[in-house]
């Protein structure tokens, strides 16, 4: 498929990235293979948008994947990396604004009593499955298809995100003994868990989910689903570990934590709280991160762990982030949705918005099942892909940056003001006929 939005820059960008970099990215995604055409190379964002390398600007409806909940270059936000930045990039020592940053993130979410700070989601999910491993003494964990947790070896079995977009069961690197001990199962499915437990009697060490999956689309826990895997892994002995890295500070100041209330006993978290630097964190109760070293004899480690640009980018971000925030957030979501089925309808394009909080995704469902419940990803994965690159390139086109594939969530930030939502506005009639006319081959003219 050819698209007639030429981006010269961009793709002399991507020409050079490609000789130097696989595949000219360095995080899949990005490389619109989902979609087609050329990515965007960013030079700058500003409130709720970005400005690529051929001078374009786009209303960004990615946010760096979560982490701008603000918008780009939040004055504050930018004030306060800049003064660490002058004080010095990384110590290797201990300092003040991790401390900080720390007791920011435990005086939000009341399960976490002590938090390790780490620098990347990844590393978040890797050193708590490690930990729970270490505190039971168990070999095996439990994930869910379609949850994303980083590219962990262990957790690379029917992942959503990138793995979701080009359809790897699994990935070549990943050993057989490296995934040999990760039990997959259907998400939002209880009797799978339970019947799992029954399987394998005191071996399994923790459950990781997403606290509400955003990685294979927005696919949120049905009712008492989360309640009943915490039940489960405490009557067998094993630890419930919630992956906030998404949903983290985003989804309210506490996360999903603090719109379910079901108490983890280890939570992962990433992005929002990193301020658009590489900082992350897993933590949780005090008995279990007592066995972290140097407390305990589970290694875990970083160079730049807690780094103090990144806390006080962190810090200066989660600070603004009060209740009238995540109201203004909440209502610029609802009011997108609200245009994107409106104009999709309008159509006659069959979908469905999920929505979990201000996150949310479009599946473009087949017609005959537009008022199914997408509950895990077999479901996600029946929708009309097809229908979303044309419905995406019409978007770019008319300055509307979304995540470039149909298993991703879509975010906002308190920046997306009335000028911002207009534009959306403008775009999504467009991209709606293009949605309605687009068949497997491509777009019809
Ligand atoms: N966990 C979840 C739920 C995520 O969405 C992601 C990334 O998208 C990760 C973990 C991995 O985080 P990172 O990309 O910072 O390694």
């Amino acid at each position: 498929m050819s698209y007639s939005y030429e981006a010269p820059v961009s793709q002399a960008l991507f020409d050079r990235a490609s000789i130097v970099t696989p595949g000219g990215v360095n995080s899949p995604v990005r490389a619109f293979r989902a979609v087609g055409g050329t990515p965007r190379f960013m030079v700058s964002g500003d409130g709720p948008y970005l400005t690529d390398a051929d001078g374009r600007d786009y209303v960004d409806l990615v946010c760096s994947w979560g982490p701008m909940i603000l918008g780009h270059a939040r004055p504050e936000v930018i004030e306060a990396v800049q003064a660490a930045v002058a004080r010095g990039t990384s110590f290797g020592t201990p300092g003040e604004g991790e401390v900080a940053l720390a007791e920011e993130i435990v005086a939000r979410v009341a399960p976490v009593e002590q938090v390790r700070l780490v620098s990347s989601g990844t590393e978040a999910t890797m050193s708590a499955i490690r930990l729970a491993r270490g505190f039971t003494g168990r070999a095996k964990i439990v994930k869910f298809a379609g949850c994303y947790h980083g590219h962990v070896d262990a957790l690379l079995a029917a992942a959503g995100s990138g793995v979701a977009t080009f359809g790897l069961p699994d990935t070549p690197g990943v050993t057989g003994a490296q995934a040999g001990d990760t039990v997959v199962l259907p998400y939002n499915d209880l009797a799978a868990v339970r019947a799992a437990f029954a399987a394998h009697p005191g071996e399994i060490a923790c459950v990781i989910t997403e606290a509400s999956p955003g990685n294979m689309g927005v696919v949120p826990p049905g009712e008492g689903f989360n309640a009943g895997l915490k039940e489960l892994c405490a009557a067998n002995g094993a630890l419930y570990i919630s992956d906030e890295v998404m949903t983290g500070f985003r989804t309210s100041k506490a996360g999903w934590y603090g719109i379910d209330g079901v108490a983890p006993d280890l939570m992962t978290f990433g992005k929002v709280m990193g301020g658009g630097f590489p900082a992350a964190a897993f933590g949780g109760r005090a008995d279990v991160m007592a066995h972290l070293a140097p407390a305990g004899p589970v290694y875990q480690a970083g160079t730049l762990s807690g780094n103090p640009v990144a806390t006080a980018a962190g810090l200066a971000q989660l600070r603004l982030l009060d209740d009238a925030a995540y109201a203004k957030v909440d209502a610029v979501s609802a009011e997108i949705r609200g245009l994107v089925t409106d104009a999709l309808s309008k159509e006659g394009v069959a979908h469905r918005v999920q929505t979990a909080s201000n996150m949310f995704s479009v599946f473009f469902t087949a017609a005959d099942a537009a008022d199914d419940e997408v509950r895990d990803y077999d479901d996600a994965k029946r929708q009309e892909a097809f229908r979303f690159t044309g419905f995406f390139h019409s978007m770019l086109a008319d300055g509307v940056y979304l995540p470039p594939s149909a298993f991703e969530s879509w975010f906002v930030s308190t920046a997306h003001d009335d000028r911002a939502v207009e534009r959306v506005a403008a775009a999504l009639p467009a991209a709606a006929r293009a949605a309605a006319r687009a068949t497997e081959e491509g777009v019809r003219a």
